[in-house]
This record gives structure tokens, sequence and C-alpha cells, in this order.
């Protein structure tokens, strides 16, 4: 069995100025304060959307530039499972480019991933030299070594950019922090406005 999703999204934003298909996963294994997808990240949402109804969509639209998998967390799932559904997407559009977005917890699937995909979302959520404020934002233990091997595999794709929501809680001074970090990466870092999810349970 396949990978299974909970919808789709059509968009030029998400990567700039490319017409792609942002496809969303189910389950993650953070809890992020204030996450858009909580209910999809607890498994709430059906993913009835199986690879083949994405394939058909795939070959309906020739000009498509980008497929992103995002979720909830791609790399939840095993990297072969998520490797045999991108090769059969570049099989049908072999000038697609693939982005999968990440919480930088698994290096692992990452590097597994890096041979075919042509870059990463790496969320970088807090200073990494400030571990409880990053379990604050999270919820969860802080991996740093898990993050630095990440965007340190990401970085320099073609498609590869690094992204800090501006919470609450990250004043200008741990904005900068973030920035003294991710200078010694090529990549580009964007900081995206913080919306406030008010239903959201992760507290
Ligand atoms: S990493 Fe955080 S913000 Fe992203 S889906 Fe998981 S819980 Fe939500």
């Amino acid at each position: 069995m396949g990978l299974r999703f909970v919808s789709y999204l059509y968009t030029t934003k998400d990567v700039p100025d490319r017409w792609s298909l942002v496809l969303f996963l189910p389950y993650c294994n953070l809890r992020c304060r204030h996450c858009h997808n909580w209910r999809l990240v607890l498994g709430r949402e059906p993913a009835r959307l199986t690879e083949e109804e994405v394939l058909k969509e795939v070959s309906n639209n020739p000009l498509l530039e980008c497929l992103v998998l995002s979720g909830g967390e791609p790399t939840v799932y095993p990297p072969s499972l998520l490797l045999s559904f991108i090769k059969k997407v570049k099989k049908l559009n072999p000038s697609i480019l693939v982005r999968v977005d990440t919480n930088g917890t698994n290096p692992k699937a990452v590097k597994a991933l890096k041979e075919l995909v042509d870059g990463f979302a790496v969320d970088v959520k807090a200073p990494p030299d400030e571990p409880e404020l990053y379990r604050y934002a999270t919820l969860k233990p802080f991996n740093r070594k898990a993050l630095e091997e990440t965007l340190t595999l990401a970085d320099g794709m073609p498609l590869t950019l690094f992204r800090t929501t501006r919470y609450p809680w990250l004043t200008d001074e741990k904005l900068k922090k973030i920035e003294r970090f991710l200078k010694p990466f090529s990549s580009p870092w964007l900081v995206n406005e913080f919306v406030s999810v008010p239903d959201c349970p992760f507290v």
C-alpha cells in the first residue's frame, strides 16, 4: 500500500513563483503551539486521497512545476515509501521539481530522500542554543544534532529554504540569534508572520 494524503492545494506562493501542488500527509512527531494543521497532526482528518489520484492530478497538469510533500511531517513515513511515490511522480513528469517540508528531526530520512528530491523546507523554531525555548515551542525535547545535520544535508539544494515563524516568544534578539546560527549556510532564510490558532490543543 502506498501513501495516503489528507488533501492537496495548488499554489504559486509555497515555492516562490512556481506553480506547485502541495500534498498534506497526516501525523507529526512534534506538537507545536499554534500548529495550523493540528487536526492532521493528530490523524483526525481522514487520509482518503490515494497515490493514484495524485498521480492522475500530476498527469492532468503537464505544466506543473513543483510538487511539495508537506504535512504533518513527511519524514515520519519510511523513506522507501516516500521515494517510491516520488519516483512515480518523476516518471510521469521528469521535469517536475520535488520539495519535502520537514521539522528537522530526522536527518536519516533527509539523507535518504536527498538522492531524488530538489530541496527541503526546514523549520527552525527557536535559537538552537536555547533548548528549553525550543521545547516550549514544540512541546517535545529538542535534538540540536538532528537539526544541524538536517540543515547541513539540505543546504544549497535548488529548492531548499529555512523557515522560522515569528512566534510571540521570539523577540528580535532571539531572531537575531537564529540569523547568526544560520549564517554559515547558503540557503535562504524566511521569517513568516505569526498567525494565532486559538483552537489548537497543543498548549
Ligand atoms: S512540525 Fe509543528 S507546526 Fe509543523 S505540522 Fe508538526 S506540530 Fe504542526
